[in-house]
């Protein structure tokens, strides 16, 4: 088996009495697309920091393809940095800008500008180079800072939310472009963001951070479907909680559990719930129309709230608003039930 494109072996970062980073193990395959997702203040920036040696662990090692480089400087490491910034030149061209690391290297002009032009082609800006960077949007601006770091060819991509200074509709186009340039390009990349969408949208797997602490790694369906801890249940995406009595009463257990809105189902009259549902009925409190889908309150005869996400596909606002007040029947799958941990 190759060796992981990163390995964090109980790496911690400490400023003083603020541990910033708690003990960290980690590996992040080659070639993965690999998101680090928390809260601000979580420690992600601070892991990324470490990767491209901007700062050192104050404990443990990190190794990069099985070499150990917690104490290396930032130019010994086979990794490239993408800031929210883009930190471009503007007083150069796009193409000395992209072309800046071959320089520094002594790659030939010629050689330079063949590579360049292949940069620029996949970033989608082919015929920009000539121009300055306050002459491009922000959008067109992130993909030049892209391309200034993917023509070094690092062994890995570190992308420190990157896309945070975009609109959301440009954000949600380049999410799409950024993920099929990794698949293009092959390269590991590791990217920071504190939004869920946006790891969700990209990740081949994503490490959800509270704290210092990664509180769960998985696929994005494995993080969103399978909470391993409450907190992850409630930062990646909506999710209803349901502990102590109430859950004894709905599942025999005083264990608690979360169950996303959008796996109810809701019944407004006596048709047979299926058989193996987890079924209950109670008060419906409130209702918010929002054009795709609607949102539920409902008050639940043992006691305690959930909510739930129903498509509008044949109702309207008229027919949804009415439902306020009413009694409903709620019912989901067991295996839509995650079980959490502390
Ligand atoms: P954000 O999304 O806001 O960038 P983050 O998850 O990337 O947050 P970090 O920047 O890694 O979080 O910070 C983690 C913790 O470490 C925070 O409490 C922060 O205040 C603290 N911290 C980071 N750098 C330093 C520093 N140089 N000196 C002191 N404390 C620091």
């Amino acid at each position: 088996m190759t060796n992981p494109a990163i390995r964090f072996d109980s790496v911690s970062r400490h400023f003083g009495d603020v541990k910033a980073v708690d003990a960290v193990d980690l590996e992040i395959h080659d070639g993965e697309f690999f998101s680090m997702l928390g809260p601000s203040g979580s420690g992600k920036t601070t892991c990324l920091r470490m990767i491209a040696g901007f700062d050192r662990p104050t404990n443990g090692q990190i190794f990069l393809y099985g070499q150990d480089v917690s104490n290396l400087p930032p130019f010994e490491r086979d990794v490239n940095t993408v800031f929210q910034d883009y930190a471009l030149f503007p007083h150069m061209t796009i193409d000395d800008n992209v072309a800046y690391g071959l320089m520094i290297k002594g790659v030939p002009k010629a050689e330079r500008m063949k590579q360049v032009n292949e940069m620029l082609e996949l970033v989608q800006l082919p015929g920009f180079g000539h121009r300055k960077p306050s002459q491009l949007s922000g959008g067109q601006r992130q993909r030049v800072a892209l391309a200034r770091a993917l023509i070094n060819h690092p062994k890995v991509l570190l992308l420190d939310e990157p896309l945070g200074a975009l609109d959301l509709k440009l954000r949600q186009q380049m999410q799409i472009e950024l993920k099929s340039i990794q698949k293009r390009v092959g390269i590991t990349f590791i990217f920071v963001t504190h939004d869920q969408e946006e790891a969700l949208t990209m990740s081949d797997r994503i490490a959800v951070f509270s704290q210092g602490k990664i509180e769960q790694i998985g696929t994005p369906s494995e993080v969103y479907e399978k909470p391993a801890t409450p907190f992850v249940a409630g930062f990646v995406g909506t999710s209803n909680l349901v502990s102590g009595d109430v859950a004894k009463r709905l599942t025999g257990a005083e264990k608690t559990f979360s169950v996303r809105p959008e796996k109810i189902h809701l019944s407004f009259s006596n048709e047979n719930i299926p058989a193996g549902m987890i079924s209950t009925s109670g008060l419906v409190r409130d209702v918010i129309y929002l054009g795709l889908f609607t949102r539920y309150l409902v008050t639940l005869d043992e006691g305690g709230d959930l909510v739930v996400v129903e498509q509008n596909l044949k109702t309207t606002s008229m027919d949804v608003l009415k439902i306020r007040g009413q009694k409903v029947r709620l019912f989901w799958e067991k295996e839509h039930m995650s079980f959490l941990g502390a």
